[in-house]
């Protein structure tokens, strides 16, 4: 017996079962680690070059209407962003196609990148925009917070750390990485502080917008593996970043001010016309133009790097409302789920779902303060149910909702 078994071997390549780390058993033969590693890098090859197809087909099944219907899914609301992101992704991919058809001829038409940004209050759905987009084209998607971003020499991350988190998003799948998106987040936060004379080195202002110009355009970069800063000694993996879709977005708080400075000096100007009568001042957003961004500090080069510009309305009751019960995984989708793991039945009362929406109101937290309070209500019945056979049904009542609200909420003011 031992004999035979120093003679197993890797079918593959002859290794004997001691030259590996693992060999696995197969229904005649054996696979060692080195050739699972080996075979995994040619089929990952072969799937790379048979994607420029594979893409040319989801486009054709993906028209800019049913991108919309798929974000509607997840989203509500935001009617028109969605609308705007929906035909800059198809373009965007209309144009990736065609740099890789081989019949391009020269004098054809360019077409320009599509790069969004997007103007909307912190927790209306920007990045959840972005997300789901990339999830509806399979393909790697990263999100970078624009404020740990330094010029390079500063303490901070270089611009370049975007992509390695794409890259690590892809499995370091540089082809797949290459025709990824990514979601810049924050992207207010580096705006000019030209009204502060006294910073003469604008670090993590205008310097990261001049960095991030080379990534939008598209340029081959060289990008650290592991993120952070880059160090000589470091090998680099070589990014174009040609075919990468940049979505950015920021709350730009205070941009109503120049968006209703504008459509005021418009409106006794001479472009005085009956839109600017009907302007309805309670969501001026949705008038932002590239000129707002500029006031408020974004540098012209990198606005014209972002051609795509649309905004994010604010939340009201009813569309919170409808996010905790309407999108495919919804919060309330989601405990009822949970629940019903344990063999568990739970309801709402009446006035349950109402009353978690005015909370989240009052808090001013938008649509991420709804989870902090189904937590704070729910996190008693998770804890005590799964240990309760006899628990098969639950109605969480509306006094049952405000008591456990209350107390998690003069717990923590305690402990503060
Ligand atoms: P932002 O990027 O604008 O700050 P997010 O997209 O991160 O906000 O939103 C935070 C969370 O709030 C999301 O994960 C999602 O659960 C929820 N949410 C926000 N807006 C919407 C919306 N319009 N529809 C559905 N869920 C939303």
């Amino acid at each position: 017996m031992a004999k035979e078994e120093k003679e197993i071997k890797c079918s593959f390549c002859g290794r004997k079962k001691q030259e590996t780390d693992v060999l696995i058993a197969g229904i005649t033969g054996h696979i060692c680690n080195h050739c699972v590693t080996q075979a995994q890098t040619i089929v990952r090859d072969e799937l790379s070059q048979n994607s420029g197809s594979s893409l040319f087909s989801a486009l054709h099944l993906l028209k800019p209407m049913e991108i919309k219907s798929h974000l509607d899914e997840y989203v509500i609301g935001q009617d028109d962003a969605k609308k705007v992101l929906s035909v800059a992704v198809y373009n965007h991919y209309k144009r990736l196609i065609k740099s890789q058809s081989k019949t391009s001829q020269k004098d054809e038409v360019e077409l320009d990148k599509s790069n969004v940004i997007m103007v909307g209050e912190t927790g209306t759905g920007k990045t959840l925009l972005a997300r789901t987009i990339a999830k509806i084209l399979n393909v790697p998607f990263c999100i970078a917070d624009a404020t740990v971003l330094t010029e390079a020499g500063y303490v901070g991350e270089d611009v370049e750390s975007i992509l390695s988190r794409l890259l690590q998003a892809a499995d370091f799948d540089v082809a797949a990485a290459e025709r990824g998106i990514v979601f810049i987040d924050e992207i207010d936060k580096i705006a000019r502080k030209s009204d502060n004379p006294s910073i003469t080195r604008d670090v993590s202002g205008e310097g990261v917008q001049q960095g991030l110009l080379k990534l939008l355009e598209g340029s081959v970069v060289g990008v650290p593996p592991q993120g952070g800063r880059k160090h000589p000694e470091q090998k680099m993996i070589q990014v174009n970043t040609k075919n990468i879709l940049f979505i950015c977005g920021g709350a730009f708080d205070g941009i109503n001010r120049s968006i209703g400075k504008r459509l005021q000096t418009q409106a006794i100007g001479y472009n005085v016309n009956k839109e600017n009568a009907n302007v309805d001042s309670d969501n001026l957003l949705q008038y932002v133009s590239p000129q707002d961004l500029k006031s408020f500090g974004l540098i012209p080069e990198l606005i014209g790097r972002l051609p795509v510009l649309t905004y994010l309305n604010p939340l009201d009751a009813e569309t919170l409302r409808r996010i905790l019960s309407e999108p495919k995984n919804a919060l309330i989708k989601q405990y009822f789920h949970l629940f019903e793991m344990d063999g568990v039945k739970i309801t709402f009362e009446k006035g349950v779902l109402d009353f978690i929406v005015e909370k989240a109101m009052e808090f001013k937290l938008g649509a991420r303060g709804l989870r902090s309070i189904c937590e704070a209500i729910m996190m008693d019945l998770m804890f005590d149910t799964p240990s309760d056979a006899s628990v098969k049904e639950i109605n969480l009542t509306l006094r049952y909702a405000k008591d456990k609200l209350k107390k998690t909420l003069m717990n923590k003011l305690k402990a503060a």
